[in-house]
Formats: C-alpha cells, structure tokens, sequence
C-alpha cells in the first residue's frame, strides 16, 4: 500500500553515512615535508623503473624540436615521428620553413591532425624566427612564447631537451593525471599543476621528471585502465586500486 502523502512527509530523513576516507583523500592533504617526502618517493621508483627515459620525439635541432613538439598536439609521437623526416628533409631551416607553400606543409603534415592550424604555426613561427632571431630558436620563455603556436608547455619542452635548461616542468596530458593520481596536486589547471610540482622536486630534474612521468603514463598509468596490480608505485599511490 502506497505511503500517505502525510506519512511522507513526517518520514525521518535517511541518515547519509560519512564516507571513509580513502587513501586518495589521505593523500591529497599532504603538505609540507610531508608532501615533498612523497613527491621525492615517487621520482626515486619513477628513476628506478625508466633509466632510460627521454624524449620521444625525433629531432636533430631545436628547430625541428619545436615543429615536432607542435604536431604532436592531439597526436602520437610515434605518428609524428613518420611525418617529420620528409618534413625535415624538405625544409632544413627557419628561412625554408618561412617560406613554405602552406597547402604543400599541409599535406605533409596532414596525418597528425589538426593539420591546417598546425601548418599555420610552424610557417608562422618560422617566419617570426626569421624576422626575430635570425632563424635561430631563443633560449627563453618569453621569447619563445611571444612565438606563434608556441606555448608555455612547447617552449619548455624546447628549454629542457634542446638547450638543457629547466626553466619549467612540461605539463601535458599525462603529467597531468599522473600528479592527480599521485596526490601531488588538486590543480587541473596546467601552468597551476606545474606551480605546485616545481617546488616539490629539485630545478636540475624537472626535464627528466617529465619524461618519467610521461613514460610511466604510456606504458602502465593510462588514462582508461591504470595498471595498478603491475605497477611499481602501487605502495605508496594513493590511485591504486
Ligand atoms: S598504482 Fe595505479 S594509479 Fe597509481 S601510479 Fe600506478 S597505475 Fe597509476
């Protein structure tokens, strides 16, 4: 028989019972030494687990790295690294890249995506190299980021693996779940999440760290599936599952 409307209303209220914390929650109010120790335990396994972490990216130059680092929005860099050999041998330099025809770099470019914005930014920053810096790449952040198509997580990708300065710590996709996951940071933000990361690991790693990230979000911590069961970090993860 259906409850009576003023049965309804005079019902006590379900009680909601608190959730227990999680591990996850434990983690994230992490601060301080606290917050740094963890920080410090995860690179030391990440070091560990990838001795051979690098940039996945092929180039031979800072300017290839940067036009390499530009297709590889929304794409792989194994794609990348298909179109970039032909791209290379048909441009060598900013002054040939400046003056590409933008419907030929197109078509060169076409199967990393996004192909018409992305031959749009190499001719444009070419053509600022050219303008600028006498075809050379500049080895600072505001000058790299007054470059078009050029932004803070490229021009560190360019500082850290060309010219081997850590002015920045790259934050992209992967970095980004991963410092969530690890309890690094609540931020979602990039230039937020990469504020918070830069004090918790020492300047002279912070290229290396993102490439431990990046490789650790690959091939174990990926986004759908994390493969917690086979992972290293699985002790001290506040995200195992
Ligand atoms: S334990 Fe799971 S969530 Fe944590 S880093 Fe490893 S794969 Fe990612």
């Amino acid at each position: 028989m259906p409850a009576s409307r003023s049965s309804r209303r005079t019902a006590a209220p379900k009680r909601r019972r608190a959730a227990a914390p999680t591990r996850a929650r434990r983690a994230r109010v992490l601060t301080g030494a606290a917050l740094a120790a963890h920080a410090r335990a995860i690179q030391r396994l990440l070091t560990a687990m990838y001795p051979q972490a690098h940039c996945e990216l092929d180039y031979g130059n800072a300017l290839q790295l940067a036009v390499a680092t530009i297709l590889s929005a929304q794409c792989t860099d194994k794609r990348v690294n298909m179109v970039t050999p032909a791209l290379f041998a048909r441009y060598p330099d900013a002054t040939a890249l400046a003056s590409a025809d933008q419907g030929e770099l197109e078509e060169l470019v076409k199967s990393t995506g996004f192909y018409r914005n992305k031959a749009k930014n190499i001719i444009g920053m070419a053509k600022a190299l050219v303008d600028r810096h006498g075809g050379d790449v500049p080895r600072s952040m505001s000058e790299l980021v007054a470059l078009p198509g050029i932004g803070r997580k490229t021009a560190n990708v360019i500082l850290g693996n060309a010219f081997g300065m850590n002015e920045g710590i790259v934050v992209d996709t992967h970095v980004a779940r991963l410092s969530a996951r690890f309890g690094l940071t609540t931020q979602t933000d990039a230039v937020k999440i990469e504020q918070a990361l830069m004090p918790l690991f020492p300047r002279d790693t912070w290229a290396m760290l993102s490439h431990l990230m990046i490789w650790h979000g690959r091939r174990v911590c990926e986004a759908k599936k994390p493969r917690c069961a086979e992972c290293g970090l699985r002790d001290i993860c506040p995200s195992a599952r």
